[in-house]
């Protein structure tokens, strides 16, 4: 499989012969890298990233923080308290 050159890639290797516009390219053109956490993170229940509860170190999604908070120790939460 052939590496797609990405522009940014494209555009450095042509300023490369040109230091000053080189380094105004790399100052202000920065890959923009999402957090790294912004998908790695998953509900260590049911493996679900989206609607993570991540309070107090839980690690648990909304659904099943909502089955488990009473089994936790969490003395309201939802509807049942
Ligand atoms: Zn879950």
């Amino acid at each position: 499989m052939i590496k797609m050159e990405t522009a940014y890639e494209r555009i450095a290797k042509t300023l490369k012969g040109k230091p000053a516009k080189y380094s105004r390219f790399t100052r202000f053109n920065q890959h923009k890298t999402q957090p790294h956490d912004a998908r790695s993170r998953r509900c260590i229940r049911c493996n679900r990233p989206e609607g993570l509860v991540s309070m107090h170190g839980l690690n648990y999604c909304r659904e099943c923080f909502r089955e488990v908070a009473k089994d936790l120790g969490f003395r309201k939460y939802g509807k049942e308290a």
